[in-house]
């Protein structure tokens, strides 16, 4: 080869080189920004137990499509072009374990919102004012004292029974008579207090939401959770929602709008479900935009 051919060969390898690189890093840089924008369009799931619990809300979603599993209806749609799915769950601690157990492995959602209505346990909550879960526990979950045959039932002496607390039985082991309290997410608790204003029928508190599959309508019962688990309402799902949550690190807060309280004589309204919807579609939006 003559020295001018050589250098033309060792130009043309040192172009094919540059090309190589620069196609390199062109593709690196958008496999990274497909992996951001994928991570973005996680969907924040809102759930809700009953149609007027749900239905609201899914009415305010553009671009819907429905998808059902098993009884669990799917709203999947968007809210300002940021994906939002509302899951109908149906009533209750096993369909709403079951519905963020199959939401969380189908949609793989970024954050998720349990909410509904609620029966206060503190009386200088009204109806149509809203508890955001800064904890949530479950209210249902107990093991009664030692009694016999002829003793009688005292469930004032019942001690709560942790079921995450070990592996093991939680009937014997002492490290299981606590009460859980599963902690709100930090970032949603924030855009739930951010927009407090916007709700207007009643005011807007931190608590502790209480769940079980039971309607407590005994005034001393409602009191004694109060004293001793400090709750601040009760409903059946939210604790369901939050223990399954956890167990797959999804960021999560409960909503309730109280639509009835007995130690006050408050009334059940179920108009109060559409006023809660109201105000989490404003938590949403806040959420969404403190994410950009
Ligand atoms: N009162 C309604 C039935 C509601 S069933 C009726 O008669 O049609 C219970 C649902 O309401 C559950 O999803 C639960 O989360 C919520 N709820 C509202 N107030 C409650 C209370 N005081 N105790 C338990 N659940 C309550």
């Amino acid at each position: 080869m003559k020295t001018a051919q050589r250098k033309v060969v060792i130009l043309l390898a040192v172009m094919a080189v540059m090309v190589l690189t620069v196609l390199g890093a062109c593709s690196a840089s958008s496999s990274t920004e497909a992996s951001k924008e994928n991570k973005q369009q996680r969907p924040i799931l809102i759930e809700g137990p009953m149609p007027i619990e749900a239905e609201n809300f899914a009415e305010r979603l553009e671009d819907v499509e429905v998808e059902k599993s098993g009884t669990f209806e799917f709203y999947i749609g968007t809210v300002n072009d940021y994906p939002v799915i509302v899951a109908k769950t149906g009533k209750g601690m096993e369909n709403t374990a079951a519905a963020t157990a199959v939401a969380i492995e189908k949609y793989n959602p970024a954050a998720i919102i349990n909410q509904g209505t609620s029966g206060g346990h503190d009386p200088n909550l009204n109806v149509y004012d809203i508890v955001l879960g800064e904890r949530t526990t479950n209210i249902g979950s107990m093991k009664t004292g030692d009694r016999d045959e002829g003793e009688g039932i005292a469930p004032k002496e019942w001690i709560p029974m942790d079921l995450m607390a070990s592996e093991g039985s939680a009937g014997e082991d002492p490290d299981a008579e606590n009460i859980r309290y599963y902690e709100a997410d930090e970032d949603l608790l924030a855009a739930a207090k951010a927009v407090k204003d916007v709700h207007e029928e009643g005011k807007v508190v931190e608590g502790t939401i209480g769940s079980a599959d039971v309607w407590n309508n005994e005034v001393d019962r409602i009191n004694w959770f109060h004293e001793n688990y400090g709750t601040s309402v009760e409903e059946m799902e939210g604790a369901a929602a939050a223990q399954i949550a956890k167990g797959y690190d999804v960021p999560y807060l409960g909503i309730r709008i109280l639509s009835n309280n007995k130690t006050n004589d408050g009334e059940y309204d179920p108009n109060t479900a559409e006023a809660n919807q109201e105000y989490v579609y404003e938590v949403v939006k806040q959420y969404i935009s403190d994410q950009k």
